[in-house]
């Protein structure tokens, strides 16, 4: 899943997992399951997850082809918030071929930059289960608690607004390129961010069996 932070990657990229039963693999929910462990991963990558950075490509590599490396990715995965530049890309090219396997598809959730800041600004997602909300379009049914597990609803630390600048600024310089990468494979499905969660996991999943 491919698309600028506040798209609404995660959540579709969570629902296409459950509905294809695959395991959802999320660089960033892991960098920051390691922060809340307080692991040495969580303080390698701390600094660069406050300030809206790319952890570098190395570290975020082994992490990632770790993860695929795991029995249940056996029968597919889905991607989200990897790969984010070019080097990424190339590296999970060669990491997928070596095991004679490729990505089917990318793709792109596309959404104007309004929207976005928007979006990030209204997210809370819980600590716990890591559901996510929206205040405004997909509040939770109990103000500040979880629908899922009942526990507390928080705003992710680097959803603040110089952060986010900083991220739309990193999106555009290192992974925006990768549409053109993914373009030329010919492996790039680009679907409407702006509509309802529900009409977008419909036309994701109406893409992959396309
Ligand atoms: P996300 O949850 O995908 O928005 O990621 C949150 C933060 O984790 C990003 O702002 C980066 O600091 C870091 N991160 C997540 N995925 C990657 C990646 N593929 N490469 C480098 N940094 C990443």
């Amino acid at each position: 899943m491919l698309g600028p932070p506040g798209a609404g990657k995660g959540t579709q990229a969570k629902l296409l997992a459950e509905r294809l039963q695959v395991p959802h693999v999320s660089s960033g929910d892991i960098f920051r399951a390691a922060l809340s462990d307080r692991s040495l991963l969580g303080q390698q990558v701390s600094r660069y997850l406050e300030r809206g950075e790319l952890v570098p490509d190395d570290l975020t590599i082994a992490v990632v082809e770790g993860r695929l490396s795991e029995k249940d990715c056996e029968n597919g995965f889905i991607l989200d918030g990897f790969p984010r530049s070019v080097v990424q890309a190339e590296a999970l090219e060669g990491f997928l071929s070596e095991r004679r396997t490729e990505l089917t598809h990318v793709i792109n959730v596309q959404v104007g930059e309004r929207r976005i800041v928007e979006r990030l600004t209204a997210r809370r997602s819980c600590r716990q289960c890591g559901a996510v909300y929206n205040v405004l379009s997909r509040p939770p049914e109990r103000a500040g608690k979880c629908d899922v597990c009942g526990a507390e609803l928080l705003s992710r630390e680097d959803d603040n607004e110089e952060t986010i600048r900083n991220r739309l600024r990193v999106y555009e310089e290192e992974t925006e390129p990768l549409l053109t990468f993914y373009g030329h494979r010919g492996l790039l499905v680009t679907v409407d961010g702006d509509k309802q969660v529900e009409a977008i996991a419909d036309e994701i999943i109406r893409c992959l069996s396309g």
